[in-house]
């Protein structure tokens, strides 16, 4: 299986590595003629969203991403990723890719709890060890469904081929995720 990976800016290149450990093709998404490629799904990577968005315009990108989203190519967004999928951000009128019916709140967890870990359920794969830095949540789903909470806030998200999370799965032991993702 060949997964394309946003590879503008951000955390991608730990999500090539899992890839690579579940026996998935990693494939570097850069350019606009990168996306016309033939691959099997997509991941965006965390980092800045307000970046990311900003190069996914300025490189001809954002349009051709949404087109294939559109038309049911799997995609697993994390943390900033999950902003870029986002229809609405709280706050502010930015939409970036916009095509998950999530409300997104970026920076949610403040400056003291900026980076923490915890544990938490997730649906159909039990307790995960999940890393969050200066994540976002979920503060609400309208058509997506909830994989899972920690304390109430919403840090996972799945609505048919979109799965956005707020933490990094890239950054643990565990492949989990990632296998989930690849099942998509
Ligand atoms: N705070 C970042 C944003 O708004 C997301 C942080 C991350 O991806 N680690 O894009």
């Amino acid at each position: 299986m060949k997964i394309g990976v946003l590879a503008l800016q951000g955390a991608f290149i730990e999500h090539e590595k899992k890839l690579c450990q579940c026996g998935a093709e990693a494939f570097e998404i850069r350019q606009k003629r990168d996306i016309d490629c033939s691959f099997d799904g997509l991941i965006l990577p965390g980092g800045e969203s307000t970046v990311m968005g900003k190069l996914l315009n300025e490189l001809g990108l954002m349009e051709p991403v949404r087109q294939r989203i559109k038309a049911g190519m799997p995609v697993m967004g994390t943390c900033a990723g999950l902003i870029l999928l986002a229809q609405h951000i709280a706050g502010e009128d930015t939409v970036h890719i916009g095509t998950m019916g999530i409300t997104a709140k970026r920076n949610a967890y403040g400056r003291q709890l900026g980076s923490f870990r915890a544990d938490a359920g997730f649906k159909g794969l039990g307790t995960l060890s999940m890393t969050f830095i200066r994540a976002p949540y979920i503060e609400s789903v309208s058509t997506a469904e909830v994989l899972a909470e920690i304390d109430g806030r919403i840090v996972a998200a799945r609505e048919g081929n979109q799965l956005a999370l707020a933490f990094h799965p890239e950054l643990e032991q565990s492949a989990a995720v990632h296998e989930y993702f690849l099942r998509m």
